[in-house]
């Protein structure tokens, strides 16, 4: 059996080599490493594959999701609720720009962040809400946006985890995440689902006022060459970036198609334990391109079973370990803790499992043996 990887970025390439290697050379023959005709082209090819207007590339995610928040020009003071249990760019980037970061718990079954408590954190400050399709698993958008239309808030996905999910709308119409509101982030951090061989990201949006306006923030607020209306940021996605995101892109939908099936296989394996929770899918799943595969580990010991995992020689990880409101830089020494009930609860249960498109089913038997041997 191979050693077993959390991501296998070697073996992907791999598999790619001869086609990625000649975009690089190519972007290295014509030099345009800047806003060359690799970003244009990437551009086009995503917007096409997501079924989205415009799609604004940047330098990574986080920027992404800054430039996107700077797009819809909100005051400082301005209040952004966001779930406690995510990556921390996600809140970073509210405190970055002055606005006040409003954390609400999220739901224990999918992760992502609780209409319900994102209806109790509405004042009249409140201007947006960040879902993120945590761990690929799509937020309740439908329900999401009713909230946001009702009280006049924009809707800015965090799709970093989530890219190539579908959405499937109560009507039965399908739509990728990044589509699903007024604006979206994206990462192409390499470990991601569709990953660069460096850091890239990307803004979408169906709104062309705003996609122009965030084509300027990106470029240090100039819309004339050399004349600044705005105050913006340098945020590129360089070409030869472009041109490997390009190649993979063509991918994607295998790479997601291939995690799916591994999920499918570990649930299999791991479901009807006592002490595990399997990850809550719908339907046929494809709301979920399991960025993460992530059990939570019930009334056990989930950092002995982390210790017990490594010593085999099996990656895991755990997302995250802390929720948001108890980090340091966003300690709030008034918030109340007994808000968090799920955060609180997930932060030492979950574990996440190695997952990426090259897993074999003997790695997966052979991690879902070992795991239950520890629980037993
Ligand atoms: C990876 C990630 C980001 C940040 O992306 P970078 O490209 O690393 O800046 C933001 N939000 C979430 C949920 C992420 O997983």
């Amino acid at each position: 059996m191979k050693k077993i990887q959390m991501v296998d970025l070697k073996s992907q390439y791999d598999f790619i080599q001869p086609q990625v290697n000649k975009a690089i050379e190519e972007v290295m023959t014509n030099t345009a490493f800047i806003n060359g005709p690799a970003v244009h082209e990437f551009q086009a090819d995503l917007e096409a594959y997501l079924g989205v207007k415009h799609v604004i590339p940047c330098a990574n995610g986080t920027d992404a999701l800054q430039i996107a928040l700077m797009g819809l020009k909100l005051e400082p003071g301005d209040e952004v609720i966001t779930a406690d249990f995510t990556f921390a760019a996600t809140v970073e980037v509210i405190s970055l720009l002055k606005l006040t970061p409003i954390l609400v718990d999220v739901d224990p079954k999918t992760f992502n962040i609780d209409p319900e408590a994102i209806v109790a954190a509405i004042t009249p400050r409140t201007k947006a809400i960040i879902p993120v399709h945590l761990f690929g698993q799509v937020a309740d958008m439908e329900q999401i946006n009713a909230i946001a239309k009702k009280h006049d808030l924009f809707v800015i996905e965090d799709n970093a985890q989530g890219i190539g999910a579908s959405y499937t709308h109560k009507d039965g119409r399908k739509a990728k995440t990044g589509t699903l509101s007024n604006v979206a982030a994206t990462s192409f951090f390499p470990s991601k689902n569709l990953g660069a061989y460096g850091d890239a990201g990307a803004i979408f949006t169906n709104d062309d006022e705003l996609a122009h306006f965030i084509r300027g923030i990106v470029n240090h607020g100039m819309y004339k060459r050399y004349y600044h209306d705005v105050v913006g940021v340098n945020s590129r996605l360089d070409s030869i970036q472009a041109a490997i995101l390009r190649i993979k892109l063509q991918y994607l939908d295998y790479y997601n198609e291939r995690r799916k099936e591994a999920a499918i296989q570990y649930t299999n394996l791991l479901q009807n334990h006592p002490n595990i929770i399997t990850p809550y899918r719908e339907g046929d799943c494809d709301s979920h391109v399991f960025h993460q595969y992530t059990l939570r580990i019930i009334n056990h010991d989930r950092d002995g079973l982390v210790k017990f995992l490594n010593e085999n020689e099996i990656p895991c990880g755990v997302y995250y370990p802390v929720p948001l409101h108890q980090q340091k830089a966003y300690l709030d020494p008034e918030i109340d803790t007994s808000k968090f009930p799920v955060t609180n609860k997930l932060v030492n249960e979950v574990i996440s499992l190695p997952m990426h498109s090259e897993l074999s089913i003997d790695q997966i038997e052979f991690i879902s043996q070992k795991i239950k041997a520890y629980l037993d």
